[in-house]
């Protein structure tokens, strides 16, 4: 049985080093980690990759949920039909 205690002991021991010997995931070009993007609508800052994309006005624009970019959308479309009286 104390077998089985060493073989984890070392399993232990193997992913530690692995994690010091790699303590990051490789950067490929074009696939920024923890690039951050501003919220269009509430100013919250998230990352690129789970940012909500929407063209606002002929302009890309990111979002921090659909929530918001609807809300902006909606924003946007409501004071461009307020100049249009
Ligand atoms: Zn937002």
């Amino acid at each position: 049985m104390r077998f089985l205690i060493y073989l984890f002991l070392v399993y232990i021991a193997y992913r530690i080093i692995r994690s010091l010997l790699r303590p990051k995931r490789e950067i490929s070009p074009g696939d920024v980690i923890d690039e951050m993007v501003k919220c269009s609508f509430c100013e919250t800052y998230v990352p690129r990759r789970e940012a909500i994309k929407r063209i606002v006005g002929r302009e890309p624009r990111n979002f921090c949920s659909e929530a918001c970019a609807d809300k902006y959308a909606r924003l946007r479309s409501g004071s461009e039909t307020d100049q249009n009286e």
